[in-house]
Order: structure tokens, then sequence, then C-alpha cells
């Protein structure tokens, strides 16, 4: 089944995101992790993608194992790295695989990489691929507070039409902690006419770790109530967890209430956050 179709229906869709080990060793750790998550029955599931070595097969591995649950996965992929022919190959792998949804994502710029030599420079490009290949619903990201890279938000937007206009179904967010932030990116797309769903994605911060590392990486801004509870509970790591779950929960339910209809949990392969979220809404989304 294809995920525009769970996205565009009138249910409520709740969707769990797992990554792949960097290491083989951790390979059947992130497997039980997403069994486990699999079995709260989700209405899709996401699979990151690490690009180069083994981490591109575990993506699709996780995948078809998604597929033997009877639940429905995105296989994410970037091109930043890729050359034209390695695109290809996995494409026809996960098509032989029976996964027909595909996350068309740009990726992070390696150090070195060496940007003259590059066969895609946006994931628009990637998106164009995917829909030429044949029978993917295509997805990609899109950020409430703009890209990184963007130099504001018009070029940001424009950006997204390219990548809609070259076969992007749907749209699913960067993690974001204040709602605000969304409903204001929605209406500037509908204004700018990107009118295609939207998948809200939501990370419970459940450590003080993952805390450190959003800060590191994202220009998210951290509204003041998230800031207290982080600052109260960031070293009591049950309180911490409990708190993360109650606040990304808040936002769900929010963002359901106003007419939001399909929330992505960046669940960090953590079974137990996932069947927390899920329980708390479980009528919400019956
Ligand atoms: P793009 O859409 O290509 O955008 C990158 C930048 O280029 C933006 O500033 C954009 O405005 C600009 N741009 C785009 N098109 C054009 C154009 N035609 N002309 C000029 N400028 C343009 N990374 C992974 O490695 N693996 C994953 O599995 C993964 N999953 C993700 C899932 C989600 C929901 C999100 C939000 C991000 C994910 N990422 C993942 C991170 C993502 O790859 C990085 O944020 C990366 O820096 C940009 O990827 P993109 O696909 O958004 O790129």
């Amino acid at each position: 089944m294809k995920v525009i179709d769970i996205i565009s229906g009138e249910k409520p869709s709740l969707s769990f995101e797992v990554f792949p080990p960097k290491i083989s060793a951790n390979f059947e750790s992130v497997m039980q992790a997403t069994v486990e998550i699999a079995k709260l029955n989700p209405s899709f599931m996401s699979v990151t993608y690490g690009a180069g070595g083994g981490t591109s097969k575990y993506t699709a591995d996780i995948a078809s194992k998604l597929l033997s649950m009877n639940v429905i996965p995105i296989a994410h992929l970037s091109c930043i790295s890729s050359r034209r022919e390695e695109i290809q190959s996995l494409l026809k792998d996960l098509k032989e695989r029976g996964i027909k949804n595909i996350l068309a994502l740009r990726g992070d710029i390696p150090d070195g990489l060496n940007m003259n030599n590059l066969q895609y420079h946006y994931a628009s490009e990637l998106a164009t691929e995917i829909r030429d290949f044949g029978g993917f619903c295509i997805g990609g990201a899109c950020y409430p507070e703009n890209h990184p890279e963007s130099k504001d938000s018009k070029s940001d937007i424009d950006s997204l039409k390219i990548k809609v206009e070259n076969g992007c179904e749907f749209l699913t967010t960067q993690m974001f902690f204040d709602n605000n932030i969304l409903y204001n990116f929605m209406y500037r797309l509908y204004r700018e006419g990107v009118n295609v769903p939207v998948v809200a994605g939501i990370m419970p911060v459940t450590n003080a770790k993952q805390i450190k590392r959003i800060c590191s990486i994202s220009q998210n801004t951290l509204p003041q109530r998230f800031l207290r509870l982080v600052d109260r509970y960031g070293d009591k790591p049950e309180a911490m967890k409990q708190a993360g779950i109650a606040y990304a929960t808040e936002q769900i339910i929010d963002l359901f209430a106003n007419g939001v209809n399909a929330v992505h949990v960046y669940s960090m392969n953590k079974p137990d956050v996932a069947a927390a979220i899920q329980n708390n809404i479980s009528e919400i989304i019956r």
C-alpha cells in the first residue's frame, strides 16, 4: 500500500521511525526494536538511510522485515554521494522486495566530498529519477524552520515546490517543538500553492544527550516551556523520559485537534517510547 493513500484518508495516522545500525554487530538489536515497534501496528514505519557501506542494505532489510509483518514501510534514500548506477540498483532492489514508498533525500554533505563531480545536487533530482523509474510513492523532507542552508523561507519553499513538481506526493517535517511554527509553515505552503499532505514529525526528547544533539545540529526553536522541563528533569533519566513523552503527547493531541491528520514520531528505536505515546492517544487515533 502507498503511504499517500493512508495519509490522505479521514483517519488520523500515527507512524514511527527506526534507524539502521552503523555497525553489523548492532543489527540484531535494531531488528528486535523494529519488531517491537511494528507490533504496535502503526499506520506505517519509516527506515532511515545512512549513505554508503552496509547501512544502505540494512535499510532495505529492515523495510522488508516490516513488510513481512504487514506494516507498511517507507525506505529513506539519500543521493548526494551516490552515482546513478547505484541509485538505479537500489531502486531495483526495493522494487523487487515489494517496497512501495521512498522518502527521497539529498542527505547531509559529507566532509571532503568533491562537489565538482556530483551526479545529484538536490533531493528533487532524486525524486525525478524515482518517478521515472516508476512504481513508488515518493515523499520528501521539509523544514518548518527552514533548511539550515536556505537563505530565507521564500527560497526554502521554492525548493519544496520543485520537489513536489518532480514527484514528491507528500512531505515529512523536520522535528519542531512549538506547534505554531508548523501552523505558520503550513500557511506559507498553502499560500505558495504547495498542496501535498504534510506529515508532522515529532521527536519525544527523553534524555539529556538527545537535547544536546538537537541543539548542536538543528536550528530548532526551543520554547521556554520545553527548556524549563529540560532544566528540571534533564539529569533525572526516568523523570526526563516521562516528561518528554508527555510533552510530545501534548504536541500530537494539539496537532490532531487542529486538523493535522498525519503525525510521524521519531521513535529512535525505542519501543517503550513509541508504545507510551500510542497508548496516550489510543482513543484519539481509533
Ligand atoms: P534538499 O531538498 O535537496 O534541500 C537541501 C538544500 O538545498 C535546502 O536548503 C534547499 O532549499 C536547497 N535546494 C533544494 N533544491 C534546490 C534547487 N533546485 N536550487 C537551489 N537550492 C535548492 N538524512 C540522511 O542521511 N538519511 C535519512 O534517512 C534522513 N532522513 C530524513 C528525514 C526527514 C523527515 C528530514 C527532515 C531529514 C532527513 N535527513 C536524512 C536529513 C537530510 O538529508 C538533510 O537535512 C539534508 O541536509 C537535506 O536533505 P533534503 O532532502 O531536505 O535536501
